[in-house]
């Protein structure tokens, strides 16, 4: 075997890979190595700092992979853009900043999928204190108050947030000040990764105070295009930067924290995946592992968009020559619009009563943005971001080249879950329940998307096929658990018939969280640190009146 240089290399300097490289650089005797493929995430670059240029970079090539899915067969066939961040923080440097833990629910669902009971939510939650700064209020004493990223919460005020809590309680729905806490349900401010009017993503709250660090080293510009195996053992991994050579790099161990599309690819170009779909392009099988690349589940998202009759909204946003004075403010003070991302007010419900959580997302924007459809309000207006959670439908990352440079084809499979069609046309009714409340009466100037004419189940579910878009929260393609449907040791985040090879990244998640996903992805990263380096796991937390949940089964491998 070549002589390792490097305790570990890290490959993808992303959201996971930034929390994985500072927890295993923490003892000054281990070398680590990360390769971005991206570039770096400068301090001055507004384009990711600034909270309100956050739709600059999505679409950018300088900043995203630009990844499309194949035509997407419920989707009207339409290939759909899937962004994902090309530079140091990865999405979390190009996101829209909004933070979301997920339902308690989800991570015993983890549990119980992974037969792990160390990844149900009394034992990710401590993860999730170790992780997270909030500077909200925490009233159920269960938030972490000194982890690296700092939380702010968003103001929410003026007269159309009004509003939309006051709607939101004339509906029914519960009025809250966190989404956060042990109960998701209900309407409150959104917490986000901002910090004095600046985005704060992975790389800025876990690489940049560490850059001192003479044992770390950060290489950016780097695409990684094969972990380089010596039987089942990963040695190392060979690269290229920039237009150079394939060079090669070895290490004690491989950390893949490429994210739900790079790390899949990346297995399969090394000859781990599915041995017929490696073999169609004529890569050689190291380990048929089936899993890799399946499993892809994301969420879909909708807007809807209201005019509004008074000058309340953020209209001023929109109008190009206001931008120079924004910006300015947000240089010399972090404040102004430029220091939001707003979407001010995020929410959760239940699409019915036979659900066991909120199945429905909403955040709510004092402004109505840029449209991805024609139609569009052209003065003040508001608008709702809407998704359902938790579909039945999976998809899959496949390679379509041997070449690294060849983006892999992407299916998601969108609406073919057996219950998104009904709670798709129960979550669109939620939504206009909720706006169509007295409290909007004198704001409400009429619906624009999807629009009067859009009311029976065909044709509001005809409008989703036709508009909605990547919801942004790709998950699962190599999924943590035991057995064939699975990549990922839940006990040490080992490739299964691997070793010195672990993925750390949203792709490990067994399921999709009910919400954002950066949070659960930091929350997971911090766990997985401590179960590569072999700490013994925070304890986990007692959280109140969960003591009688039923213990997870363990199954046999
Ligand atoms: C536009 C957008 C908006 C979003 N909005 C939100 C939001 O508001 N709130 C929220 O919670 N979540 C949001 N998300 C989702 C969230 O950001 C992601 O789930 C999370 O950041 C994923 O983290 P990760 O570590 O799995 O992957 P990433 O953060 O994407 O990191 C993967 C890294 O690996 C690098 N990489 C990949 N392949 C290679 C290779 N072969 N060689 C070297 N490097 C490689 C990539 O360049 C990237 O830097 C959004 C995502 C996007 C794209």
């Amino acid at each position: 075997m070549a002589s390792a240089k490097y305790d570990y290399v890290i490959v993808g300097g992303g959201s996971a890979g930034s929390a994985i490289a500072n927890r295993l650089s923490a003892d000054p005797t281990t070398q680590v190595l990360v390769l971005e493929a991206g570039i770096a995430d400068h301090r001055w670059d507004p384009i990711i700092t600034m909270p309100a240029a956050l739709g600059f970079p999505v679409g950018n090539r300088r900043y995203d992979w630009c990844y499309a899915t194949e035509p997407e067969p419920h989707m009207q066939n339409r290939r759909m853009r899937q962004p994902r961040g090309k530079i140091l923080g990865g999405s979390s440097s190009i996101n829209g900043m909004m933070y979301h833990r997920g339902h308690p629910a989800d991570f015993d669902q983890w549990a119980a999928e992974t037969g792990e009971p160390g990844w149900d939510y009394a034992h990710v939650l401590p993860y999730f204190q170790r992780h997270e700064h909030v500077l909200t209020a925490d009233p159920e004493g269960i938030r972490g108050h000194a982890g690296p990223q700092i939380l702010e919460p968003a103001e929410a005020r003026g007269p159309l947030f009004d509003a939309f809590f006051a709607a939101a309680s004339q509906a029914g729905h519960r009025v809250t000040t966190s989404i956060n806490d042990h109960i998701q349900e209900g309407v409150a401010p959104a917490e986000r990764m901002i910090h004095n009017g600046r985005r704060l993503s992975a790389s800025r709250a876990y690489l940049a105070p560490i850059r001192a660090r003479t044992n770390l080293e950060v290489r950016c510009g780097v695409q990684v295009g094969r972990v380089i195996m010596e039987g089942a053992r990963a040695v190392g991994v060979s690269f290229r930067q920039g237009s150079g050579g394939e060079e090669r790099v070895f290490a004690g161990e491989v950390v893949l924290c490429g994210g739900t599309m790079g790390t899949p690819h990346l297995l399969q170009l090394s000859g781990i995946g599915p041995a017929d779909v490696l073999e169609r392009v004529g890569v050689r099988v190291v380990l048929g592992l089936p899993a890799v690349g399946e499993n892809l589940e994301d969420h879909l998202a909708v807007h809807m968009q209201h005019r509004c009759t008074k000058p309340v909204s953020l209209l001023a946003m929109r109008k190009k020559y206001r931008w120079p004075g924004f910006a300015a403010q947000w240089l010399l003070t972090g404040t102004g619009p430029g220091a939001s991302n707003h979407q001010e007010a995020t929410s959760f419900y239940r699409s019915d009563e036979t659900q066991d959580r909120p199945d429905i997302m909403m955040s709510f924007a004092a402004l109505a943005m840029r449209s991805e459809e024609g139609a569009q309000v052209d003065g003040h207006g508001y608008q709702l971001h809407v998704g359902v959670m938790r579909t039945e439908a999976r998809g899959s990352v496949h390679l379509r080249s041997a070449n690294p440079a060849v983006h892999p084809a992407i299916r998601c499979n969108y609406l073919s879950g057996a219950s998104d069609r009904d709670r798709w046309v129960r979550g669109i009714a939620i939504a206009r329940d909720l706006l169509g409340q007295p409290a909007f009466a004198e704001l409400d100037g009429g619906e624009v998307l999807p629009g009067p004419r859009v009311v029976e189940p065909d044709e509001v579910m005809a409008w989703i096929s036709r508009a909605a878009q990547t919801g942004l929260h790709p998950s699962g393609t190599a999924r943590m658990g035991r057995g064939e449907n699975s990549v990922v040791d839940p006990r040490d985040m080992r490739v299964h018939g691997t070793s010195g090879l672990r993925v750390v990244d949203a792709s490990a998640m067994p399921s999709l969280t009910n919400g954002n996903t950066y949070a659960p992805t930091m929350a997971l990263a911090e766990k997985a640190a401590d179960l590569i380096l072999g700490n013994t796991p925070l304890p986990p937390v007692d959280v109140p009146g969960r003591a009688s949940r039923p213990s997870v089964a363990v199954p046999t491998e």
